[in-house]
């Protein structure tokens, strides 16, 4: 069958693979149809993503339908689409014992630590698919991203009227502001991009966009009636803007690190307590996630149609591909067709 493999960084060849010998107990065998292509992929590519090891076949985004399935799976059946919960836990390590699926001990996610999506079929366990009567794949395949807003948004749990900013305003960053505004929130954004600015004020509740560094308290206290914001959301993965963040906080706030950074982030202690912050980590999403974000989708609440900017399918992935990189394409996401 059809898959592309990523040898070694910089270069992806399209070759043949064996497909799978049909499902055990417990698993589907998935057609994929869609694979969204996110920072982790681009990563892999220019060979900056830690702990990664080549050749691997990338995907963990992915629209599928369903071609088999185990002789004991009732939650899906053949036929049904899905999106694919890619983050494979142990079960029994202290974080899943906890229901933290998504920071198990052992976790291994298609596409990073495993082969992933960028082959005709895949067998994925039969729990980790959640099927929609109605989205298109494309929506399907955005789910994954989604989660990751959708968790960092549950971690700092914003109130209705709550003042928040949010840093960065990529894929990530968007998925964050999406489910801070199904919170509710009072949304701030910092982003020095002009493009990446006018996506998210063109499609989001944006109260105030701030594109520069040179005011930024002064500006948020503008917007929020002279206080800061309480929760904070850095999308960044920028380690300059992960230290600057602490001092947006607002007393008694919290900081939650979305995205992630190959380094220190360091803060300065009497700052810190000073304000009593809450410092909060977030990694992947969990099943739950999964199926909250399917609902706002198929209700309309949700709808990521527009960030699908850029598109390419199996014969033309490898020339496309490193063409995303390139800031001034404007890629919001773009997506493999199979
Ligand atoms: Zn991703
Ligand atoms: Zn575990």
């Amino acid at each position: 069958m059809k898959t592309i493999v990523l040898e070694k960084p910089g270069n992806f060849i399209r070759t043949e693979t064996e497909p799978p010998e049909g499902p055990g107990l417990g698993e589907a065998e998935v057609a994929v149809l869609r694979v969204g292509i996110c920072g982790t992929d681009l990563h892999a590519f220019r060979g900056r993503q830690p702990f990664f090891s080549y050749p691997r076949i990338l995907g963990h985004e992915l629209g599928v339908e369903v071609v088999a399935v185990g002789s004991d799976v009732e939650a899906v059946k053949v036929g049904d689409r899905c999106a694919v919960e890619p983050y494979l836990n142990c079960g029994i390590c202290i974080a899943c014992r906890q229901g933290k699926t998504n920071c198990c001990e052992q976790l291994q996610v298609l596409g990073v630590h495993l082969d992933g999506g960028m082959r005709e079929r895949i067998l994925v366990p039969a729990h980790k698919l959640h099927p929609s009567d109605s989205l298109a794949l494309e929506q399907l395949a955005l789910v994954e991203t989604l989660g990751i807003g959708a968790h960092a948004v549950d971690r700092a749990k914003p109130k209705k009227g709550e003042s928040v900013l949010v840093i960065g305003a990529g894929p990530i960053g968007l998925s964050v502001i999406q489910f801070a505004q199904v919170a509710g929130a009072h949304i701030v954004l910092l982003e020095l991009n002009k493009g990446r600015m006018e996506f998210a004020r063109s499609h989001f509740d944006i109260a105030h966009g701030m594109e520069n560094l040179d005011r930024v308290e002064d500006d948020l206290r503008q917007a929020f009636s002279g206080d800061l914001p309480t929760a904070v959301f850095d999308a960044t993965g920028n380690v300059n803007s992960m230290n600057s963040a602490f001092q947006y906080v607002a007393n008694g706030g919290r900081l939650t690190l979305v995205g992630l950074v190959q380094d220190h982030v360091t803060l300065y202690d009497p700052e810190f307590h000073r304000r009593e912050l809450t410092l909060l980590a977030t990694r992947n999403s969990q099943s739950k996630d999964f199926g909250r974000i399917i609902a706002l989708m198929e209700s309309g609440v949700v709808d990521t149609q527009p960030w699908i900017t850029h598109e390419a399918g199996f014969e033309d992935l490898i020339e496309s591909f490193p063409t995303w990189l390139e800031p001034d394409r404007g890629v919001v996401k773009a997506m493999m067709v199979f």
